[in-house]
């Protein structure tokens, strides 16, 4: 099955941007149409194999004017590959992930989430249990006693439909959806979700998310990729230079479970305020990095979250979110056994995650924002990661 888009026209570029958030939705900004010269771009899609139940999985690839490349499968709405230039123009997959399907089935430890979407709630959910206007809600236990990214069969393991491919003059876009059925994995409501992923001219890896339910539940999407931004499987990340707009984080329990403190960065290990390597301090924290920080925009509108240089390549991945936190996970239980894209081999801290999210726990901890979608309301959320050298 080999099917291939390719569109070039003159488009008169008409995207409307809504900052997501469950909060009211702020006044729309008008984007004025910018009519660009025609610049071919292509998304194709391929067979990626078959779930063990016999349902068909595709890759599909979205491609930039700048050779910027994106693969994308449908099982999990996986980022599977994503190529990006140095200094030289020279392009390099700076995401781990598998060669083939076979390796994302095989589900965690084996495949720890890689490049994965991850719901109904990305994190942590201390002893896998909430309460929702009064009624407890017992979650699938996957990580002890505590309920981890979705559970036993979360959002990462779940064939999606491709509602939309698209290959424009001025991007390239994948949009999939999947309705979460009331009760699965313990969570309230049905849920429908779309995942877009959007490639544009400016080097730009743009992923929304948008839900709807029809009974209260809780909600909390992420991309879990996990980047070495030297080239997938080519060492470790400690000496990636890392800054986060972040003044603050959520203190763990031994369980990983915030405690509901938030503590200030400063005179610490965990202050990424100004440009530091990962590496730098990354002995002074139990197991490494595995936190969530709090970002000093508060979330709801598109701000600065991160900015990564890597010195030997000269890449840049820049990351902004309407998102209030991000989880840096310095892929601390990587341990070398798993076989990855071209036969490299991942060891500990071969790669980092700056997974944009709510806090995690925030179901049991009233004051974190909330996590809470109603009936009538939609879940609106984006990360844009933006590429560069320097
Ligand atoms: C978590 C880690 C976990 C990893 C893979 C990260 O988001 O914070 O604790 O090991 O995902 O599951």
């Amino acid at each position: 099955m080999k099917k291939r888009f390719c569109l070039i026209y003159v488009l008169a570029l008409t995207t409307v941007y809504m900052p997501g958030c469950r909060k009211k939705t702020p006044k729309e900004p008008e984007v004025k149409p910018e009519v660009k010269e025609a610049i071919p771009m292509s998304a194709n899609e391929e067979a990626f194999g078959q779930t063990p139940d016999g349902r068909q999985v595709v890759l599909y690839t979205l491609i930039n004017s700048n050779g910027l490349k994106a693969r994308i499968t449908n099982y999990g709405a996986i980022l599977v590959s994503l190529e990006v230039p140095d200094r030289t123009g020279r392009l390099a997959d700076v995401t781990l992930g598998f060669d083939s399907l076979d390796g994302y089935l095989k589900g965690p430890p084996y495949h720890p989430y890689f490049g994965a979407t991850v719901g109904r709630y990305a994190n942590r959910i201390g002893k896998a249990q909430f309460t929702l206007d009064g009624v407890v809600y017992k979650l699938a236990t996957n990580d002890g006693e505590n309920h981890l990214h979705g559970g036993i069969k979360g959002f990462d393991k779940v064939v999606w439909k491709a509602e939309d491919v698209r290959a424009e003059s001025q991007k390239a876009l994948l949009k999939m959806s999947y309705i979460s059925e009331d009760g699965e994995e313990g969570y309230p409501g049905n849920m429908a979700c779309t995942v877009t992923y959007t490639l544009t001219k400016d080097n730009e890896l743009k992923i929304s998310y948008e839900a709807e339910t029809d009974k209260a539940t809780i909600l909390n999407l992420t991309n879990h990729s996990y980047f070495n931004l030297a080239g997938q499987g080519t060492g470790d990340i400690l000496g990636h230079e890392l800054t986060l707009n972040a003044d603050k984080y959520t203190p763990v329990d031994e369980g990983l479970i915030p405690t509901g403190e938030i503590k200030i960065v400063t005179d610490s290990p965990m202050d990424f305020t100004s440009s530091m390597s990962i590496g730098s301090r990354i002995k002074q924290v139990e197991g490494g990095y595995d936190h969530n920080y709090v970002l000093n925009s508060g979330g709801g509108v598109l701000a600065l979250c991160a900015e990564v240089y890597e010195p030997t390549s000269g890449r840049v991945m820049t990351i902004h979110t309407t998102e209030p936190g991000v989880q840096l996970y310095t892929g601390n239980f990587l341990d070398g056994t798993l076989k990855g894209k071209s036969g490299r081999v991942y060891k500990q801290h071969y790669a980092f995650c700056l997974e944009t999210q709510h806090f995690p726990d925030s179901p049991n901890k009233p004051n974190f924002p909330t996590v809470v979608l109603q009936p009538g309301q939609k879940y609106r959320s984006e990360t844009v990661y933006k590429f560069s050298t320097r």
